[in-house]
């Protein structure tokens, strides 16, 4: 299946093209796959102009409507998901399996926001609770925020422009769209079949482009009422800055702990630590990077670990039995790649992988890494994880803690009472029992804490935080 090689955007209700052109890659052979336009910020503006008349019409579009649109888009990625998972397989670093992983999780999440769509719900309020209000009745229900511009990372193109798209549609709003520009061509085919389903004109704008030549002038825009961003954390650091009193939704990094513990069944915990370590190659935002093992069992987890990661295959991300595709550039491996140098400079040692072939990097376990380099600090968002080792609970709990990201923890014990009590301990969006990080139901609320970010995604979540409550109070004269 090949991929159309001029793209055009959808702004203002038709394709266009602009004077400059982003060229897409396959990261895996380097060659050229297509070209999209590169937005300016006039282009911009035009799509802002859009939105505007789009807010007006889709708070009018009825819940059945909005419903009937979602449900043919979720028919459509059902039907052609082999296209879908073709595109995501090409464009960027995921292997074919997980790209089908991807679209199918993709109809799942349209499909649950064509549902939840149904349940934007209000409800009654007792005004006469308070005294002299005994003639007073009402009710609060969820109206959109208006114009929502969403912005997305290269990583998961189409789950995560998905995850932006539905809740908005369903809420009523209008969307402009700025996907990653490693990774276009997702997003432009799933535009496509929001159109083919009947979403009207100007409801949402899907603008190709350069986040730092375009993105200021979609988020300072008065025009834009929420900015739904997921992408990492200095760029979200630097949106918050510009956006000024809107609604946000950050949907940042992490370099996410697993604690296993003694009573653990060890054999299943590092199972679920490899695969979640080097899923998508390690760009995955709830990838398990640090691994806490307690003392007694360490051993024997290592040596499962290393076992387990040397069976991977990297390579060709067409092949079925590829395990790991390259990094989205090869500069992204090369920083990888340094750190960890980095950490061998000060004492780490590389017990599996650590070569890297241009974009693709051996997935590698490192062990002794010191708590002040830069990989165990930050978010390596590459196929490297961390191992190390703790002798009590609030020993572990602490590591786990020491960082400035909170997405995901995982904990693996056979203990109720202490996964309970780490539950309440850990500093995350979410707790995995006896599961890595790398967990997530597209339905469930999603989202981090300190620079992991602000808000929760997830159809339902998305939907509440894309809407806004209006009271209603009658005062009526009674009898
Ligand atoms: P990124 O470099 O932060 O880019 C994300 C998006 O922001 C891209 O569309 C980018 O456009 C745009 N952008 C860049 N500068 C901008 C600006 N000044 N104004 C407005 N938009 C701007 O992130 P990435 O490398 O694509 O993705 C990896 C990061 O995403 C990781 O940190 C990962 O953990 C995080 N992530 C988080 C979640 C979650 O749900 N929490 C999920 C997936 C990924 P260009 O492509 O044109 O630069």
């Amino acid at each position: 299946m090949s991929i159309s090689f001029d793209q055009k955007m959808w702004v203002a209700g038709e394709w266009l093209e602009a004077e400059e052109t982003i060229e897409v890659f396959d990261p895996g052979t380097n060659e050229c796959i297509a070209v999209v336009p590169s937005a300016t910020a006039e282009d911009m503006n035009r799509a802002l102009s859009s939105a505007e008349q789009g807010a007006k019409v889709a708070e009018k579009l009825s819940v059945h409507d909005r419903m009937d649109i979602l449900h043919k888009v979720a028919d459509d990625l059902e039907k052609n998901k082999e296209e879908f998972a073709t595109i995501i397989a090409t464009e960027g670093s995921k292997t074919i399996n997980e790209a089908r992983g991807e679209a199918a999780r993709t109809a799942e999440t349209i499909r649950i926001s064509a549902e939840e769509a149904r349940r934007l719900n209000g409800e009654t309020i007792s005004f006469d609770q308070s005294p002299g209000n005994k003639n007073r009745f009402g009710y609060y229900f969820r109206f959109p925020v208006g114009v929502v511009a969403a912005i997305t990372p290269f990583n998961d193109p189409l789950n995560l422009v998905a995850h932006k798209i539905g809740p908005a549609i369903a809420a009523g709003n209008a969307v402009i769209l700025k996907p990653a520009a490693y990774t276009p061509l997702s997003a432009l085919r799933l535009t496509k079949s929001f159109i083919d389903a009947g979403l009207p004109k100007h409801v949402l704008n899907t603008v190709t482009g350069r986040g730092r030549e375009i993105g200021n002038p979609l988020v300072e825009s008065p025009s834009v009422r929420m900015v739904s961003f997921t992408g990492g954390l200095s760029t979200g650091e630097a949106i918050a800055k510009k956006a000024g009193l809107k609604k946000l939704a950050m949907e940042l990094g992490s370099n996410s702990p697993v604690l296993v513990f003694d009573d653990a069944n060890v054999e299943a915990a590092a199972e679920a630590c490899v695969s979640g370590a080097f899923a998508a190659a390690g760009q995955n935002c709830l990838g398990v990077q640090r691994i806490y093992v307690q003392s007694k069992s360490h051993d024997e987890f290592k040596k499962i670990v290393i076992q387990k990661t040397s069976e991977l295959k990297t390579g060709n991300k067409m092949e079925e039995s590829t395990d790991v595709g390259p990094l989205i550039t090869e500069k992204e491996a090369e920083r990888v790649e340094d750190w960890i140098q980095e950490a061998v400079e000060h004492g780490a040692q590389i017990v599996a992988g650590g070569k890297r072939r241009g974009t693709f990097l051996e997935p590698t376990v490192l062990v002794n890494v010191p708590p002040h380099a830069t990989i165990a600090q930050e978010e390596v968002f590459g196929p490297v994880v961390l191992l190390d080792t703790f002798q009590t609970y609030d020993e572990a709990i602490k590591k786990a803690n020491n960082v400035n990201f909170g997405l995901q923890a995982g904990i693996f014990t056979s203990d109720v009472n202490l996964a309970v009590q780490a539950t309440r301990d850990l500093h995350v969006g979410g707790v995995m029992v006896n599961d890595s990080t790398d967990f997530r139901v597209d339905a469930m609320p999603f989202g981090g804490v300190k620079g992991s970010g602000i808000g929760r995604e997830g159809v339902r979540a998305s939907i509440e935080e894309m809407s806004e409550p209006r009271v209603v109070c009658f005062n009526i004269d009674q009898p």
